[in-house]
């Protein structure tokens, strides 16, 4: 039988196993544009089916990418930069040559100019042992950096297969639409997006020419992603869609900060100083003295009542850190606090997130 794909996320279809990728019902199989079960509910109801995709799938696509001669497309998310981060990838892919695509840039401010932005893209990758041949600040939303990375791509690629791998969440399938929208014909080949990870399955060939094709590679959800333990309808609403603006506050020591209900940062000594929020406008920050924080929270639970699991504060994991002038204090995928002098301070968030203190971005 003659092999037919998933128009959505390229699975080769099937409709014998309904728990297996690609399934469709016999019936809708011979309409034009056939969507798998877990695409067309994810298009028209916006329902998450759970992915397939095991850390040992990725893995094993990474290998066999690494097993190739060609040049690797690395797709990571400028907000969520750790959450982005592939441990060993350059090990995994065989060390073919790598260029990054720094996505979301939009969320980032306008004032802040793109070459920073990549000399720190480039200080961050060198500290997870990868050295790009190109790295690209881009907005896959906006078709921002386009011709850039096309030119890039075609450059560094040498007349080899391209091969891109990224994350879920980070933006690739929008990348993937985006591209063929402006640079092929067959708009027919557009793979579906959406809100939710672990939206792309199987790889989905797009031609240079006769010789050379463009694959995408299907993503999986980091530990250190967010999504990893929020429910898919709310990572929705804690992401930010556009333009971060920072809220301001001079602080003094034994002030607590909730960021939602999602974490609490509290600044236990240091001078007086500023910090900078970067997060969703759709968490709200709510500061407290240090001694109310705890009873804030247990009581009336006010801030936005987004995990309903967690009752009160002390289910909620401590980081205890040491600041300097003008570092971030990173919630990994939730947003960064930019601090502008010396501090020790406590952040609580849910099991499984990260904190961890870095160069400032901004
Ligand atoms: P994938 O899982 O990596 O394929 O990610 P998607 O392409 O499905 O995108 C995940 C989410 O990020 C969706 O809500 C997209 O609309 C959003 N997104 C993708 N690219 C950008 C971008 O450049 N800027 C912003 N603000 N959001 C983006």
């Amino acid at each position: 039988m003659e092999e037919i794909r998933c128009y959505g996320c390229g699975a080769i279809l099937q409709s014998d196993d309904v728990k297996k990728i690609g399934y469709v019902p016999k019936s809708s199989l011979n309409k034009d544009h056939v969507l798998c079960k877990r695409c067309f509910r994810m298009k028209n109801y916006h329902e998450l089916q759970e992915t397939p995709l095991t850390k040992d799938d990725f893995l094993r696509i990474l290998q066999y990418i690494g097993e190739k001669d060609c040049l690797v497309v690395y797709v990571i998310d400028l907000f969520d930069f750790n959450g982005s981060m592939v441990t060993g990838l350059n090990r995994h892919i065989g060390g073919n040559d790598i260029l990054v695509l720094a996505n979301k840039r939009d969320i980032l401010p306008k004032s802040l100019k793109d070459y920073p932005i990549e000399m720190w893209v480039r200080r961050q990758l060198k500290e997870y042992g990868i050295y790009p041949k190109g790295v690209v600040i881009t907005s896959s939303i906006k078709n921002y950096n386009f011709d850039t990375i096309f030119d890039t791509i075609q450059k560094l690629r040498k007349g080899r297969d391209v091969y891109v791998v990224g994350v879920t969440n980070v933006g690739k399938s929008t990348f993937i639409n985006a591209l063929l929208k402006n640079y092929t014909q067959d708009h027919d080949m557009m793979i579906t997006t959406s809100e939710f990870p672990g939206t792309t399955l199987d790889l989905i060939e797009i031609p240079f020419d006769e010789h050379s094709s463009l694959f995408d590679s299907p993503g999986i959800i980091n530990e250190d992603q967010f999504a990893h333990i929020i429910p898919v309808q709310l990572l929705d609403k804690i992401l930010p869609k556009s333009e971060v603006r920072p809220i301001n506050y001079v602080i003094d020591p034994n002030q607590s900060f909730y960021i939602g209900g999602l974490a609490r940062v509290d600044f236990l000594s240091g001078k007086q100083q500023s910090w900078q929020f970067y997060f969703s406008k759709n968490l709200k920050i709510h500061r407290t003295k240090l001694e109310k924080a705890d009873d804030l929270y247990n009581r009336h639970k006010t801030l936005t009542p987004e995990l309903e699991e967690i009752k009160t504060v002390d289910q909620m994991k401590k980081y205890h850190h040491k600041v300097n002038k003008n570092q971030d204090i990173v919630i990994s995928g939730l947003g960064f606090i930019r601090v502008n002098d010396q501090c020790e301070i406590d952040v609580y968030v849910p099991d499984k997130v990260s904190v961890f203190i870095r160069e400032s971005l901004i």
